[in-house]
């Protein structure tokens, strides 16, 4: 992606550790790489289908007068965050915060945090099979898209499916969700955990009935075997009602463990015959 890069802005601000640090303050350096498209500005010669350079640096500098922290390492998350949020073409930010005169007293010429942080697309399930189960999906859908760090949410159709893995329970009501979140991955799976917990759901059987379940599918292209987060989804090649509504919103998604797109999987599925107990694939 194309790059507006900020070198050595010159800021003043009240963050430290030392009582002297937050009575009189000190300069810090900013190195800010805003990764975003350059094209359309580019081809237009127009200001308006940019991110302003001047804005950033202003706003910079401003939110680090006039928030307080006792680490760069807190008032560089803050602000990486709040430029995520502020500019929304940015789609991500490496962000170096330097402070030249920390008091290490020693010679020195600077020391600094630097982090990469950004937007990244995440595919969801989500389903219901008790109470008023269209009910429990709209409100999640509406919570999702009340949260800052979630944006452009797009929502599959939701097709009502019998149930899945040999529990007797009523059908099931269920949709896939296309986002982007600054959230990382775990902060996303506890998000979800929480709205599950609003709509009121108890853990009683596996694959049992339950308000809300939410899951993540895909995030970005990440891997990973971990047991508290499985990714992409371990099961979903097994799922008719998850690779449906998926493939409503991206078929040409890849899954980079089983090789296959979203449509390649669905049809696959689709061409199996009937298996009345599924097995709990893993990787
Ligand atoms: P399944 O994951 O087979 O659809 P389930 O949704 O009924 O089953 P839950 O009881 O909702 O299972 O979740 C059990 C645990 O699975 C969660 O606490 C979570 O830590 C873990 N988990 C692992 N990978 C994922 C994932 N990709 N999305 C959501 N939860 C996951
Ligand atoms: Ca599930
Ligand atoms: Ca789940």
């Amino acid at each position: 992606m194309d790059e507006i890069r900020i070198e050595n802005l010159e800021v003043y601000g009240a963050h430290g550790v030392l009582a002297g640090e937050t009575r009189n303050g000190q300069m810090f350096m900013i190195n800010a790489v805003l990764k975003t498209k350059l094209r359309p500005a580019g081809l237009a010669d127009d200001l308006s289908l940019s991110t302003h350079y001047g804005h950033v640096c202003q706003f910079m500098n401003r939110y680090l007068r006039e928030h307080t922290f006792l680490l760069i390492e807190a008032a560089a998350e803050h602000l990486a965050g709040e430029v995520l949020l502020r500019f929304p073409l940015v789609h991500s930010i490496v962000l170096e915060l330097k402070k030249p005169h920390a008091p290490i007293g020693l010679p020195f010429s600077s020391v600094s945090v630097k982090i990469e942080r950004g937007w990244e697309k995440a595919y969801l399930g989500i389903g219901s099979n008790m109470g008023d189960k269209q009910n429990f999906l709209d409100t999640a859908v509406r919570k999702l898209k009340k949260n800052p760090r979630i944006k452009d949410v797009r929502c599959s159709g939701f097709i009502s499916t019998a149930p899945y893995g040999g529990v007797e329970q009523d059908d099931f009501l269920n949709g896939a969700i296309e986002l982007q979140t600054l959230l990382p991955p775990y902060e996303l799976l506890e998000f979800l955990h929480q709205l599950e917990g609003e709509a009121g759901r108890e853990r009683n059987v596996r694959w049992g009935p339950r308000t809300l379940d939410l899951d993540i599918l895909f995030y970005g292209d990440l891997v990973s075997g971990d047991s508290v987060l499985t990714l992409p989804h371990p099961d979903m090649a097994n799922r008719e009602f998850v690779l449906k509504p998926l493939d409503e919103l991206c078929p040409w998604q890849y899954n980079p463990v089983n090789g296959k797109t979203v449509r390649q999987m669905l049809r696959e599925l689709e061409e199996k015959p009937y298996i009345d107990t599924p097995v709990k694939s893993s990787y």
